[in-house]
């Protein structure tokens, strides 16, 4: 027997443990002083009544013979036309025309994010941005591909373009990005797709934060821009959209399109999937199946408004304190240059101790995210005013 001696080479990620950890410490040694915390990569809101009505029901169809359901139906790798009607009706509210087949019901973009790689050559070299959803990285580590990295950092607004000299074969982007908040403009991601194609190369575009661009100049998916069908797979999911991070629902889009050397990479996913995955549950699906109806729709612009306030309050802090920063706009997550040329672990002490205010290191998502700091618009309006105000009072000495 040998292990997968891969997994040797992955770096513990020790970062929001040891956020954690230095809170916890502060805590204990302040038990009077109250810390608030703007780290949360988690949604707080509750699920849009619409879909836990839809879940209530499927709850009592499961009681009854029936309307009982067990493993969903085959022909879309167990994902139920109820659930898939609504996601192309979504897409096609952002101009892009799907078919059924093309999309691929998940627990969620995590795995999927992983999962994808089956359906590739250990062989081929993989592109990620620098700073990164660690995912990405780790999954290639554990199969053993060689990672390039791609420069996101101040010069370019944490949006790295395509480097003509460097030779990709899956190329990683994540729109609006986590965790920098940068989102690409329909403009940008063309000079990708062109790039792709002109290489051969796919890639796997992750919309997990597309409901939260208001910007029309921005991408909601890398299908609005032409020719990305022959060379992109979109990894989608439920958790930041609608609050599924507790339930468990994702979809990814491998277009019938996107074929290399004769082969089919859409036949290549379904036939992954059908032999290692046995779809999600059917209460999940019609809970899922309610977020893009327009009154889930309506409920659900409720809760990311919510979120979006949160994120206007933290930029706008950021703006009267001349701080630099990408995200906020497009984006729950927002990506700020500690001030005074601080690094990144420096200034958490800094802010923890002095305004008892806890956010992410960048430092902990790449060598590029040294020097910068993450704040995210997923706790409660009143604690980020209260900590914006803490912030404020500190920086604006
Ligand atoms: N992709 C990105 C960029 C994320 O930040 C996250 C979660 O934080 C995910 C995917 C995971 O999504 P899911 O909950 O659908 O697995």
């Amino acid at each position: 027997m040998k292990i997968n001696e891969h997994f040797l080479d992955l770096k513990d990620s020790y970062l929001f443990a040891t956020v954690g950890r230095k809170t916890a410490e502060y805590k204990r040694a302040h038990p009077d002083k109250e810390v608030i915390r703007l780290s949360i990569g988690d949604v707080t809101r509750p699920l849009a009544p619409a879909v836990i009505a839809a879940m209530h029901k499927a709850v009592d169809n499961m009681s009854r013979t029936e309307t009982f359901k067990g493993y969903g139906p085959d022909q879309y790798c167990y994902a139920y036309d109820e659930l898939l009607d609504t996601i192309l009706a979504s897409y096609a509210r952002k101009g892009v025309t799907l078919e059924k087949g093309e999309v691929f019901v998940s627990d969620g973009a995590k795995s999927d994010c992983g999962n994808i790689l089956d359906i590739f050559s250990v062989d081929n070299t993989v592109l990620v941005p620098d700073p990164v959803y660690p995912v990405y990285l780790d999954t290639n580590i554990m199969a053993g591909r060689k990672v390039v990295f791609a420069d996101a950092n101040e010069g370019n607004g944490f949006l790295p373009m395509p480097d003509e000299r460097v030779q990709a074969d899956i190329i990683y982007l994540c729109s609006p990005n986590n965790p920098t908040g940068a989102a690409y403009t329909c403009e940008q991601l063309k000079a990708w797709v062109d790039y792709a194609r002109a290489n051969n190369a796919v890639i796997l575009y992750d919309a997990a934060y597309e409901y939260f661009v208001t910007d029309a100049r921005c991408a909601r998916s890398i299908y609005q821009v032409e020719g990305a069908k022959e060379c992109a797979i979109e990894l989608c999911s439920y958790s930041k959209t609608a609050g599924f991070t507790g339930v468990r629902c994702g979809y990814t889009i491998v277009p019938h399109a996107l074929v290399r050397k004769g082969t089919s990479l859409n036949k290549l996913w379904a036939r992954r999937q059908s032999t290692k995955f046995n779809g999600v549950s059917y209460i999940t699906q019609m809970g899922a199946a309610a977020v893009f109806t327009e009154e889930g729709e309506r409920e659900i612009a409720e809760n990311i408004g919510y979120y979006r306030e949160n994120a206007k309050i933290i930029s706008d802090c950021l703006d009267s304190l001349g701080i630099w920063y990408t995200g906020g706009k497009n984006s729950p997550y927002i990506w700020l240059k500690c001030p005074n040329g601080m690094k990144s672990w420096d200034f958490f002490d800094y802010l923890l101790e002095n305004a008892q205010v806890v956010g992410t290191p960048g430092s902990g998502f790449g060598a590029n995210g040294e020097g910068f700091f993450r704040l995210t618009a997923f706790g409660t309006h009143e604690n980020t005013r209260r900590a914006c105000d803490r912030i404020r009072a500190l920086l604006g000495k």
